[in-house]
Formats: structure tokens, sequence, C-alpha cells
């Protein structure tokens, strides 16, 4: 990696604000229901205190829109953290919270922290100023610490305060671990994959995967589409698709699309047989068109078919390098589950490739279909992974010190 990683540096008796993706969800007491993204984190946060840096942690929690709220507050984060700090360092001194993210309090504490301690500061969306990447902003929450490390992935492709502006105060800024891993194997699937390699998009609409599709299909040998945004295409060949989601300001460009993927000799992949249903509805029956049969005026598809799991599953295995992105049907409904969950065991079942999921459906997926160990890499940022696939810079990459 050409930008310096938080292993470059002397962190010993420095003050390193770390920026950190600590948005987890609270439920109505402010209890932390799921702390995943803590735990993630967690081996740069014991690195940095483990090499004596005086740590400065901060976040972001919800869209508190430029406001102080306390159900978007952090404090509860920083008890689980001390709880999860604990089981990895051994009871330890307890992690400080700062009230507000900027100011005389903040800096105070900051400066009375001592070798391998930490601070969690408050939710730093309560100023308006960090989504602007305001100047003045930045300056003070520069004047925390002198270095800076990047460990939010998740937020690597928004330009804030805590992101971005703020590289421009310290001496150097670095990516955390679990940044640098995301960026290892997401630029490494881009750059340099081993063939064959294999796309899998699904989600609803093609208008948010366009980018990827077109940065994708210059890279990859075969291109696999489910989910609702496959119906576009479908419908571009001709096909009759009932009622099934259809964008048709996107009927040209699906039809370039596929004209490109046949002149470049590439596999575009898309579903031949489906489940449908009279309406978008957790209880809605769920109904198989066999191959090669038209979807009827009155029902949408809403899964793919056991026909379209075979032929995906069979490119799948072929792979040496997978990405995913998207579910391939209404993944939160129980009867149109089956297809996304099929796919998730196919590419998990691909021992030896590397295989990258990203977008929090298809995450979701490879977990309860429990073969979340057998993925290569899961992807904690979905927006930031999927402007990554369409070879896009990320700021907050970009602002890091070059090696
Ligand atoms: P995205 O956020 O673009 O990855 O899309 C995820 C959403 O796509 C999920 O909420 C799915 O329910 C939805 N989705 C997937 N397949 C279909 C489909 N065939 N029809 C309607 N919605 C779908």
């Amino acid at each position: 990696m050409s930008k310096l990683s938080i292993k470059d540096l002397q962190l010993s008796n420095k003050r390193v604000f770390m920026r950190v993706d600590f948005n987890v969800p609270l439920d109505e007491n402010g209890r932390v229901t799921d702390d995943t993204r803590i735990r993630e984190t967690l081996p740069t946060i014991e690195y940095a205190l483990r090499h004596g840096a005086r740590l400065i942690l901060c976040s972001h929690l919800g869209r508190p829109k430029g406001k102080p709220n306390p159900k978007m507050s952090l404090k509860p984060v920083a008890e689980r953290l001390r709880v999860l700090l604990d089981h990895v360092m051994g009871p330890s001194e307890n992690v400080g919270f700062s009230p507000d993210c900027i100011g005389a309090q903040a800096v105070e504490m900051s400066k009375q922290l001592e070798k391998g301690q930490a601070l969690l500061l408050e939710n730093v969306r309560f100023h308006a100023e960090e989504e602007k990447n305001d100047e003045a902003f930045s300056k003070q929450l520069a004047m925390l610490a002198e270095i800076y490390v990047n460990d939010a992935f998740g937020s690597a492709h928004r330009a804030h305060s805590s992101t971005v502006g703020i590289t421009r105060f310290m001496e150097k800024s670095a990516a955390g671990l679990l940044m640098q891993k995301e960026l290892e194997y997401l630029g490494k699937a881009l750059s340099h994959p081993q063939h064959p390699f294999v796309a899998i998009l699904g989600g609803a609409k093609v208008s948010d995967k366009i980018g990827v599709i077109q940065n994708l299909m210059t890279k990859v040998d075969a291109i696999i589409i489910g989910g609702g945004m496959a119906y576009t295409f479908l419908k571009a060949q001709g096909q009759e698709i009932g009622k099934s989601l259809f964008e048709a300001d996107k009927l040209d460009l699906a039809k370039q699309l596929l004209a490109d993927a046949k002149a470049r000799n590439l596999k575009f992949l898309l579903p031949v047989d489906h489940v449908v249903a009279d309406k978008f509805d957790a209880q809605a029956h769920p109904e198989q068109i066999g191959e090669g049969q038209p979807i009827p005026a009155d029902k949408m598809a809403l899964d793919i078919g056991p026909k379209t799991v075979e032929l995906f599953s069979a490119e799948i295995a072929k792979a040496r390098t997978i990405v995913w992105n998207g579910p391939m049907g209404v993944f939160e409904f129980e009867h149109f589950a089956r297809g996304t969950r099929a796919i998730a065991k196919a590419v998990a079942g691909n021992a030896g490739a590397t295989s990258i999921v990203g977008g929090g459906d298809s995450v979701a997926a490879v977990h309860d279909a429990g073969v979340a160990d057998k993925i290569t890499h899961i992807s904690t940022g979905g927006g930031a992974s999927l402007e990554f696939l369409e070879g896009k810079k990320l700021p907050g990459v970009e602002a890091l010190t070059n090696k």
C-alpha cells in the first residue's frame, strides 16, 4: 500500500487521534445491541495502546443532523469498549469519555491521558461542521493530538472533518489495521486478481450499481446479476418480467451493457428461473416459474429459482477471485431468502478462491447461512466498498500520508 500504516508510526507517548466506526445500533435504553463494529476495530486500538499511544477515539453514530441528541450518544459505547478491552488486555484503566469532541475540556482530557490510556469523544456529528469538512472545526479536532490514524473504512468515502480535514493539521496520518486490510483485499482484487474473476451483483436497483458494473466489466471474466436489478436486463433482452422491479429509464443502458459484455466476450449471467408472488409481502405465497417460462403479468419475481442457483453456483465454483455485493432476492422475507443463502454457500464453498463480500444484505446472508468464517474478507463498509469497486478514489484514504 502506498499510504502509511499505523505500523510505520512511532506511537509511544504520542497523542493519537483515531477515527473509528462505532456507528453501532442502540436499543431504547441506550444499550449496544450489536458490537461487531467495535470488535472489528479492536485490534487497531489494542495495537496503539500496547505501543504506548495516548489514544483519542472519534466516531459518529447515526444521523443527529449536526445537533446533540442523547439518543445518539457514544457514552454506552465507551462502556462496551471498556468491557471488550478488559477481555483482550486484562483489567485496565477505564476508557475515558469526553462529553464533547472539541473544546477546552476535551483538550485537557487528551493532555491528561497517560501512555496506554484511551479517551472516547462524544459523537462527532453533534457538530454540523463535521460533515461540511469545515476548516476551523478540523483544526479544533486536531488540537487533541499529534498523529492521526483512520480505521473507519465505512466512512472513507466521505470528505468530512474527522476523515479528511483534520489530516492537514497532523504530523502524520496513517491507516489503521482494519482500514489496511480492507484496502489490501479490495485493492488486490481490482488490480491483480487471480482469474477467473467472477463478480456477483444483486440488490434492488441497476441505477445504484451502474458504476460498479461498468468498472468491473473491464476486469472480470464473468458477471452474475441477481435480485431486483436483474429484471431491467431481462426486459432489455425482450423477456416478460410481469410486475418485477423495472427501471424504464435504464433500459437503454442495460442493452448497452449487455452489448458491451458480448463485445468483450465476457459472461453475463442473468436469472433463468424465478420465485414469484402476487405482491411484495413477507406473507405472499411463493410460486416457481420454470426455465424459459414468462413471468405472468400479475406476478413479480422476488427470488432466483433453483436452476439459476445451479447456473450461478457452477460459475462461482470455477472462480479464483469472487466479489459479491447485493442479495439475489428479497432476502428479508423468509419465503424469498433461499436464492441468496444458496449463493452465500456457493461462494463459501469455493475454498480455492479469494472471496470478498460487501454490502449489508450479502454480509447478513453469509452470517445467516453460517458460512461467514469461510469467506476470505467481509467488508465493513457498504457504501465505501461500492465506491471502491466503482474505481473511485476514497477521500479518507487519499488524505493519508504517502509512504
Ligand atoms: P441494495 O440496497 O441495492 O443492495 O438492495 C437491497 C434490497 O434489494 C433488499 O432490501 C432486497 O429486498 C431488495 N431486492 C432484492 N431482490 C429484489 C427483487 N427481486 N425485487 C424487489 N426487491 C428486491
